[in-house]
């Protein structure tokens, strides 16, 4: 068992580490307020080659993995989870792609995203499916070689700067998750739209967009893996690749609230001496490095896993057991850190009430902590996790 990062990976979290704190942090609370998407900082992200690391390099990408990912992603969501989300948004609609595009497909869309020429997003939930995703309704009806979608998108994760999206809709009617397929749905086509941005409770700088898609037509070429039915499977995996990315957006908030509260507890004085010397709340802070800890080896060990491939059905308990654990951590040691700062925490001069608004996200998104404890619970029930 090997414990150490690579050359690689400390260098990708170098950068990382230095572009959060050099241009994230400075304009965190900034884009919290304002909701405005901050092109600033994807630029500082394509500058450092950080948009790609999930991309084969054959196809402009590093190559790097899932892992190097989650750690720049830690690094960030130290100090703006959005900015995290940003990164992570360089691999959620084009993990589809890396998966099962055709050699074409990889060609034209993936190396877009890697250099930071295109924005993407990952149209899966709607208005009638979240959790139960196989009820979605969108529809991609045969008009000669072509397809024309229709259909009603929600929440997507930077849908109104994405400049094509990858959705799932249906193609068949057999019934079941092999009538879904996923198509690339350039955003400039006629008959895509941003219906409205959500008024969301934290990760503000990255909007969340209702996205409708009326008569759109596309041609077969924007078929993922030019073989319908395949939409499902590919959707399901590229959440399942992802689930540690998810986690370590809830380590890095955890780490960041956790760091800030120590600060201000050294400084705060009550009953004549620092806070900090106060056991009551240093054992609130062993408790906080306990969880981040524990979640940060749930996280790395998924990520590592599923660089070695290992991201399949019967391998999804140990991914979402660190998006489970690790996000409900960021929950909990925001919550805590907050706490400490007492009513200062509750102010908007502190970062700690974003940190726990933004927390409240990562429960729900990709997965909501309870889907991740059925994907558990079967893997117990169904022998795929056993301790023998
Ligand atoms: C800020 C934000 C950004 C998002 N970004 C994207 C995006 O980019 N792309 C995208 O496609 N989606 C996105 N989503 C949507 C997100 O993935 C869904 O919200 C999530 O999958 C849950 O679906 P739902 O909200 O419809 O909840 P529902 O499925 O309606 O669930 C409601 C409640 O019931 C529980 N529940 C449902 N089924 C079960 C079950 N079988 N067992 C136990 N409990 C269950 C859930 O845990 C939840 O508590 C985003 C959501 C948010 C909040």
């Amino acid at each position: 068992m090997q414990f150490e990062l690579n050359e690689e990976q400390k260098l990708i979290q170098g950068t990382a580490r230095r572009i959060a704190k050099e241009r994230v942090a400075p304009r965190a609370a900034e884009l919290d307020e304002t909701g405005e998407y901050p092109h600033d900082i994807f630029e500082a992200f394509r500058e450092v080659e950080l948009l790609g690391l999930t991309i084969p390099e054959q196809y402009g990408g590093s190559g790097a993995g899932v892992f190097a990912l989650a750690l720049a992603v830690e690094e960030v969501a130290k100090y703006c989870c959005a900015s995290g989300l940003m990164l992570l948004l360089s691999a959620l609609p084009t993990q589809p792609l890396v998966l099962g595009g055709s050699e074409s497909q990889k060609r034209t869309w993936l190396s877009q995203v890697a250099k930071g020429e295109a924005k993407a997003a990952y149209c899966l939930t709607e208005p009638n499916s979240g959790s139960d995703a196989s009820a979605l309704q969108s529809r991609a009806v045969r008009d000669g070689d072509d397809y024309i979608l229709n259909g009603e998108k929600m929440f997507i994760s930077g849908g109104t700067v994405a400049d094509f999206v990858v959705a799932f809709a249906k193609t068949g009617d057999r019934g079941g998750p092999s009538d879904i397929s996923a198509f690339i749905v350039p955003t400039d086509r006629p008959g895509f739209s941003v219906a409205r941005t959500d008024r969301k409770m934290g990760v503000r700088g990255v909007p969340t967009a209702n996205i409708v898609f009326e008569d759109v037509r596309l041609g077969p070429e924007l078929l993922l893996g030019g073989e319908e039915g395949s939409g499902f499977k590919h959707a399901m995996l590229t959440l399942n690749t992802l689930r540690p990315v998810v986690g370590a957006r809830g380590v890095g908030l955890a780490e960041g609230a956790m760091t800030y509260a120590l600060d201000y507890a050294r400084q705060r004085e009550a009953f004549g001496k620092p806070i900090s010397e106060l056991q009551a709340i240093q054992f609130m802070f062993a408790d906080m490095a306990i969880q981040i800890e524990a979640a940060r080896l749930l996280v790395y060990q998924g990520a590592w896993r599923v660089d070695q491939g290992k991201y399949q059905r019967e391998d999804a308990a140990l991914l979402s057991i660190a998006k489970a654990y690790a996000t409900e951590v960021a929950v909990k040691v925001s919550s805590d850190a907050l706490q400490v700062l007492g009513a200062q925490g509750y102010m908007m001069d502190h970062p700690l009430e974003r940190h726990y608004r933004d927390a409240r996200q990562l429960m729900i998104v990709e997965g909501t902590s309870q889907i991740q404890r059925v994907v558990i619970a079967r893997a117990l029930l169904e022998r795929e996790l056993v301790y023998p």
